[in-house]
């Protein structure tokens, strides 16, 4: 190798930014660093932590169940892949903001594992929460969309648009606990029957889980047999959390 040849390499070698600690990786690493990476840990292993983890919507709480989950009368299991904390929240920035479709790819792949670990799913279709036309011509693409036809090539279950936002609503991020469901109320719709459907509900994240609900309603209402949500990540809240994050950084990563 010359000199120049040397040089051309150290200058153009293929490098990319860490989405997490904005620090230059090597380009085949992914969208995080190997620190990064082995900084996340997965909320599927819920199962292992029921003490910590609300074993029906996977909320921090100290007991089995939430008591959200204890009070309703209709029955949703939420998974999900990671917590909604740094650097999960920058990938589903990029994810939504930046275009940069392809991390939905990897986004997922994350996906399957909760997915894998509470059962089968056998003869479940899965649909994604519906944008407003306008949202979704502004944005050029609906992000759970996109994560909810990624997930279907690789599980290999079918994916069908199951629902529609016939109202535009603003958005739920700027809205808190209450006010998000009301903002919701009647935006919702199933496109016809669903009778016997058994469905996955697919979004990117999972926050109050009022979006989550409004479509399950929804569904439910058209005839569907069971809904489960899964989102790539989700906010976990109250006092609990802390236990869990305590508990969470004594468990080796799997
Ligand atoms: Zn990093
Ligand atoms: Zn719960």
């Amino acid at each position: 190798m010359t000199a120049l040849e040397r040089m051309r390499d150290i200058l153009f070698a293929p490098k990319a930014v860490c989405m997490g600690c904005r620090t230059v990786k090597g380009a085949d690493e992914g969208w995080l660093c190997a620190k990064c990476y082995a900084s996340l840990q997965p909320l599927e292993i819920r199962k292992q932590h029921k003490d910590v983890l609300c074993l029906q919507c996977g909320e921090a709480v100290i007991g089995e169940r939430c008591p959200k989950c204890l009070k309703k009368t209709e029955k949703i299991i939420a998974l999900s892949a990671y917590e909604y904390i740094t650097p999960i929240d920058r990938i589903i920035h990029a994810f939504k903001y930046s275009g940069a479709y392809k991390i939905g790819e990897w986004m997922a792949g994350e996906m399957v594992r909760p997915l894998k670990a509470e059962a089968e799913f056998t003869g479940f279709v899965i649909t994604f929460v519906p944008m407003h036309f306008t949202r979704r011509l502004a944005r050029g693409y609906n992000q759970s969309e996109v994560l909810a036809r990624k997930l279907s090539e690789k599980t290999n279950l079918p994916v069908q648009g199951l629902l529609e936002r016939r109202r535009y609503t603003i958005k739920q991020a700027r809205l808190s606990g209450e006010k998000r469901r009301r903002n919701l109320t009647g935006a919702i719709y199933a496109k016809g029957e669903m009778t016997g459907k058994r469905v996955i509900l697919i979004d990117d994240v999972r926050t109050t889980g009022a979006t989550a609900s409004e479509c399950a309603r929804a569904l439910r209402n058209a005839g569907a047999a069971e809904v489960v949500v899964l989102t790539f990540s989700r906010a976990l809240g109250g006092r609990a959390r802390t236990k869990w994050r305590t508990r969470r950084e004594k468990t080796p990563r799997q």
